[in-house]
This record gives C-alpha cells, structure tokens and sequence, in this order.
C-alpha cells in the first residue's frame, strides 16, 4: 500500500466518517485490509496514494489542499524520522507515528489545521492491532 506520511495518522484514527459516501467505502477497505493483515507492507509517498484515490478533493491528480497536507507530510517524516519511499509494515509505521505524535505535543503542531482534529481528539486510541479503545 502507498501512504502519504500523515495518512498514517488519518488511518489509524479512522472510525467511519469521511468526505463522502465513494471515499468512505474506500477508506473502510484499506482499514479492513490493515486490520486484518497489520504487517502489510506500506511505502511512504509523495503526492497521492492509496487514500486520495477515492477523495473529492484530489483534482488532476492533485489534492485541492496541497499546502495543507504538504505541512502534516513534513510533520511526520521529521517527527518519526521517516523518509519517503521508506517501506516498512503498517504496523512499524503506525505505532511509531502514535507514541511519536499522538501522544506527544506534535498532534497539535501537525493536526492543528485539520478539520476532522476534534473528531481525533476524542478517539482515544486508534486500531492498529485492531482493537479499538
Ligand atoms: S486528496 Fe488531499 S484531502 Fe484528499 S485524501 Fe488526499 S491528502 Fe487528504
């Protein structure tokens, strides 16, 4: 699977909503696909991946909030110490991104902007092992 860095943070955070009903379907996938197989690898990428092929912000292959996401991609990468086309498995690279930005003051500095941060704040933990808290 190709993730952008801070989808790693929508990802595991996920409980159902989304941006429309085409994107939601295909976030539900890509979370069964990693819940049921938490080893699976996962490359770092650069521009769309795996999640903004069914959102309606991507826009000629772009997504319509380029600056925005540029900012939480960079957040990841120097908070976790990744690097794009890094590959590792969902699981590696989820827990660092919880024990190195979901439970530190970097949730703010990199979700701070984000519409759904609310939404994140009030779930508690994510799936990763595929058990929700
Ligand atoms: S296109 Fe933009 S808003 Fe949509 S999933 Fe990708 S990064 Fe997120």
């Amino acid at each position: 699977m190709k993730l952008r860095p801070h989808h790693l943070l929508c990802l595991q955070k996920y409980t159902g909503r989304g941006y429309d009903g085409p994107f939601t379907a295909h976030m539900n996938e890509l979370v069964r696909r990693l819940t049921a197989d938490p080893q699976e690898p996962v490359q770092l990428t650069q521009g769309r991946d795996d999640v903004c092929a069914a959102c309606p912000h991507l826009v000629d292959g772009r997504c319509a909030s380029q600056e925005k996401v540029t900012h939480m991609d960079r957040g990841v990468l120097e908070a976790c110490g990744f690097a794009y086309g890094q590959v590792d498995s969902w699981r590696a690279l989820a827990v660092s991104a919880e024990n190195k930005i979901f439970q530190t003051e970097q949730f703010n500095e990199i979700c701070g902007s984000c519409q759904w941060i609310e939404l994140c704040r009030d779930t508690r933990k994510g799936w990763i092992d595929g058990n929700e808290a």
